[in-house]
């Protein structure tokens, strides 16, 4: 069995949301300092690299990340890719290979490249999920969508495109690292940190295939 790990690494210079406070890593006990042992302590935002939304994102009394279902959260998962898509529209996403009843589709584009290079500082212009888009996932049954960027919405189209996914139930999974990921059927394992109420939360995302 091959295994894919798709999660961005967190490390101080992970590309954070504009306005987000940086990642902040102190460490209250260092051996190196003489303490008994080392304990790191982590600032961050709940959507921090590769993290899930929940309802409560954009939902006014939203659902927190722990009413998010592990059976949607794990289970078979189709990857494809739109490498030349600056936009995943309706039109562009019915004109990919995705077969009726995929549940979890994840969609590769060209922001791959930028995780793959190291960039560290903020694309405006990432490719992402339009309100038809969504209308799109919604209307064809998909609980799950996976983008490999750090919003399923475009900069300039944030909010139709959460509210459309989430009041429908589908989990957004965002900030996927899918470069050197071939397309295909995988086995998707997405785990979110079980943070009670919370409006995200980060996910050590893995793909099984053969
Ligand atoms: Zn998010």
């Amino acid at each position: 069995m091959k295994i894919y790990d798709i999660t961005l690494p967190i490390t101080p210079d992970l590309i954070v949301w504009p306005g987000d406070p940086p990642l902040q890593f102190t460490r209250p006990y260092d051996l190196a300092q003489g303490d008994i042992c080392t304990v790191t302590r982590l600032s961050l935002s709940a959507h921090t690299g590769t993290h899930l939304d929940a309802p409560a994102h954009f939902i006014p009394g939203g659902a927190g990340v722990e009413t998010l279902a592990l059976s949607t959260l794990i289970g078979p998962a189709l990857l494809v890719e739109a490498m030349t898509a600056t936009a995943l529209t309706a039109d562009v996403l019915a004109a990919l290979p995705i077969p009726p009843g995929t549940e979890r589709l994840l969609v590769k584009t060209q922001n791959a490249a930028r995780w793959a290079a190291g960039e560290t500082s903020f694309y405006e212009e990432y490719v992402a999920v339009t309100a038809d888009g969504a209308r799109w996932l919604v209307d064809h049954g998909v609980k799950l969508i996976g983008v490999d960027y750090l919003s399923v919405a475009p900069f300039t189209e944030l909010v139709e495109p959460h509210e459309i996914l989430l009041a429908a139930g589908v989990i957004p999974v965002e900030g996927l690292k899918l470069d050197g990921v071939p397309p295909g059927g995988y086995q998707l394992v997405c785990l979110p940190l079980l943070i009670p109420g919370s409006d995200g939360a980060p996910c050590r995302v893995v793909l099984l295939g053969d």
